[in-house]
């Protein structure tokens, strides 16, 4: 007796509401001028998660109105030749957005891709001049997960507004943007990584506690306030199948928790659509930029 069990917080509803909008949007913009806008994602070297990550993509794009292309280089392309295809990507007319398929072989910088690609077009937010914009505060493509977790949260009505968030991770991609979008949501935001003292003390504090750090049910009962609202961004491959960074059986604990899978990953391909409309208005002149 006692055992509650957390609000499952799916990302599917999410997602489609999100999509259905674009859909709505992207149509409209076809009406109101005589191109498609489209999605271009580069990929160097044939992995298998390329390959089945650039063909959701383009199943998404195409379901919602977008025009797809797909730059395939291979596994020894030089970063010059990555350059010359960004530069190409940045001068067409059609191209929204460009995703170029991270990690890159090692032989690449990935500031290659951050200092070359159009931040307009930029609908994973990863160019310094769209992370700028994010801190300070203004309007920009922001990286596509963290977006993700703020719009699941607003979805599900979930208050921000003075809360103590903790974010547990500081890349990048994930934890440091999320960490900026709550700031501007009004959360007062605490931000753990490897290197803090007590994490579980920490993460303790949490009304929502968000954990994007890629080790499999790290984040145990103990570290999480009775109550606490739970966001998962994990996803790490295991023998049965995808699991998140949180322990499950923290949904006892939990008021509300995002499921492993199920909970961020359907919303992130969602907004990286969502800012490519949001790009493609903003490359015609329409709103004031997304960029
Ligand atoms: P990352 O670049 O490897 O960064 C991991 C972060 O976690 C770092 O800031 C690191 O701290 C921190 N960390 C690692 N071990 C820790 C520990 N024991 N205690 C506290 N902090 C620790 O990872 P990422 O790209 O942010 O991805 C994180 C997770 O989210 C992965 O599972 C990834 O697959 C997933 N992800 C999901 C989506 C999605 O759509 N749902 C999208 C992107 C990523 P330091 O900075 O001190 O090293």
């Amino acid at each position: 007796t006692g055992v509650t069990t957390a609000q499952r917080l799916a990302g599917k509803p999410v997602a489609a509401a999100i999509l259905e909008q674009v859909r709505t949007g992207v149509a409209a913009f076809v009406a109101r001028h005589e191109y498609t806008p489209a999605l271009a994602v580069v990929t160097v070297g044939a992995t298998d998660a390329a390959e089945w990550y650039s063909a959701q993509l383009q199943k998404q794009s195409v379901a919602a109105g977008f025009g797809f292309q797909r730059v395939a280089l291979p596994a020894d392309a030089t970063a010059a030749m990555l350059c010359d295809r960004l530069i190409a990507l940045n001068g067409a007319r059609h191209i929204a957005g460009v995703i170029v398929q991270m990690p890159l072989p090692p032989h690449i910088p990935q500031s290659i891709v951050e200092d070359t690609l159009d931040p307009r077009k930029d609908v994973d937010g990863i160019t310094p001049v769209n992370a700028g914009r994010l801190a300070l505060g203004k309007v920009g493509l922001f990286p596509a997960t963290p977006s993700g977790g703020i719009a699941l949260l607003k979805y599900y009505g979930v208050p921000l507004a003075g809360k103590r968030a903790v974010v547990v991770g500081r890349s990048n991609v994930v934890g440091k943007p999320f960490a900026q979008l709550l700031l501007r949501e009004h959360a007062t935001v605490t931000v753990a990584h490897s290197r803090t003292a007590d994490l579980a003390a920490v993460v303790r504090e949490g009304d929502l506690v968000a954990v994007a750090i890629g080790r499999e049910a790290f984040v145990t009962p103990d570290m999480i306030r009775p109550g606490a609202v739970v966001i998962d961004f994990g996803t790490n491959v295991t023998p049965d199948g995808l699991r998140g960074d949180v322990h499950s059986d923290v949904m006892r604990v939990a008021a509300a928790m995002t499921p492993v899978p199920g909970g961020m990953g359907p919303v992130t391909n969602a907004v990286l659509l969502q800012n490519t409309l949001r790009a493609a208005e903003a490359l015609a002149g329409e709103t004031g930029g997304a960029a």
